[in-house]
């Protein structure tokens, strides 16, 4: 077994606090990776304080890993010892599915293995995120990365940057679509990256003014205040797109009114609250929601290929491990430009 130091949450309520515990022995498609970074995701907060419901505990977050690989199993082909890889929300699956055959391993029918808050697949063993020093995977779901990226801005790729490209593609987004993205935070600012990348004109709507400036940094043509009921008002109709990536409770029609014919509402941000909808909104223009989790293992290798080639990563903030309560405060407070990601040398 190989032990590894972590950060931990033990209940829904105390911060997170040092913790140590054993990663397996490498079978042989495995490939062991010396984290370098880690990115702070909003669903290690929803996790972390059980807003989900979900929650199992001692829980070792973190699904936006960048690091070296150190060890590989026996049978293990797709790395070599000293290369850059990357982990991200999911580690296993069945493999035998229909979905999992088709690389969409993230909705494998008999679940996907998480990268934590779960067991993997022997049902006995805890899987434990990335807040820690070292890592054990299937080489299936760990990515190439280009060691051209700045590599702290690559982390939050493989959750926030996959999340966003998967349904974006998934609704064609090309050149002269409007897109509206809702929700300026770690999802929300790769959004805009990936849609002004695809050739869409995209409008930013935020509940927060001081982020206009940023918006338009990143890319996004235009920025609307979401709580100014009369802009909002003037917008129906108007998007083939809206991806809705708020972590916040809230009002879904605000969105899905905004879309023209045939338009589509992504849905990828999880509030806890089950949201309230009327079917009238629904039926006008033939509306459509979609709901997207993350990406399968080719769509992510191919979501990184195109950061590399568009030169696209992460907004950062490098923070030491000793950080993050402080660090979940801020993103509570919708204070964070725009991932926070932790250095793990911050642990060794
Ligand atoms: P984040 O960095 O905290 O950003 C969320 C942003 O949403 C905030 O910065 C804020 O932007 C806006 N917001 C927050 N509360 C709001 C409210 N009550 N009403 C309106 N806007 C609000 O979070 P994230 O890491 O990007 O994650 C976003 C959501 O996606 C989370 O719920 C997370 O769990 C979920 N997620 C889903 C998947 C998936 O596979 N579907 C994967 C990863 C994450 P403004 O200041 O611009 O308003
Ligand atoms: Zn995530
Ligand atoms: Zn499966």
């Amino acid at each position: 077994m190989i032990p590894v130091s972590a950060y931990a949450a033990q209940n829904p309520t105390s911060p997170l606090a040092p913790y140590h515990f054993e990663r397996r022995e490498l079978r042989p498609h495995d490939v062991l990776v010396d984290i370098l970074f880690s990115g702070v995701c909003h669903s290690d907060l929803h996790q972390a304080r059980n807003e989900w419901n979900d929650s199992i505990y001692p829980m070792v977050p973190g699904h936006e890993i960048v690091g070296k690989v150190t060890g590989l199993g026996s049978d293990a082909k797709k790395f070599k010892i000293g290369d850059i890889a990357g982990i991200g929300v999911m580690t296993d699956s069945c493999r035998q599915c229909k979905p999992c055959r088709d690389y969409m391993e993230q909705y494998c029918v008999e679940g996907m293995t998480g990268t934590y808050n779960g067991y993997e697949r022997d049902k006995t063993t805890m899987a434990q995120g990335g807040y820690s020093t070292q890592i054990v995977c299937d080489e299936r779901w760990v990515y190439r990365i280009a060691d051209t990226l700045h590599l702290p801005g690559v982390a939050p790729l493989l959750c926030a940057g996959i999340t966003t490209y998967s349904p974006l593609r998934y609704a064609n987004v090309k050149p002269g679509d409007k897109v509206a993205v809702a929700g300026l935070g770690g999802l929300g600012h790769m959004a805009v990256k990936f849609a002004v990348a695809m050739g869409a004109e995209v409008t930013l709507l935020s509940t927060s003014s001081s982020k206009e400036a940023d918006a338009k940094r990143l890319g996004a043509h235009y920025f609307v205040l979401s709580t100014d009921a009369a802009a909002m008002k003037k917008l129906e109709s108007h998007f083939d797109v809206v991806l809705d990536a708020v972590s916040g409770n809230h009002d879904y029609e605000l969105y899905l009114k905004l879309l023209g014919l045939q338009g589509k509402m992504l849905v990828v941000g999880l509030p806890g609250e089950d949201p309230k909808l009327s079917p009238f909104a629904l039926i006008k223009n033939r509306r459509c929601i979609i709901g997207s989790m993350i990406g399968g293992t080719v769509e992510t290798q191919e979501m990184l290929d195109f950061c590399a080639s568009h030169n696209i990563t992460s907004d950062v903030e490098v923070i030491p491990i000793q950080y993050i309560n402080e660090a979940y405060e801020r993103v509570l407070r919708k204070d964070v430009k725009y991932r926070f990601v932790i250095d793990m040398e911050s642990l060794k």
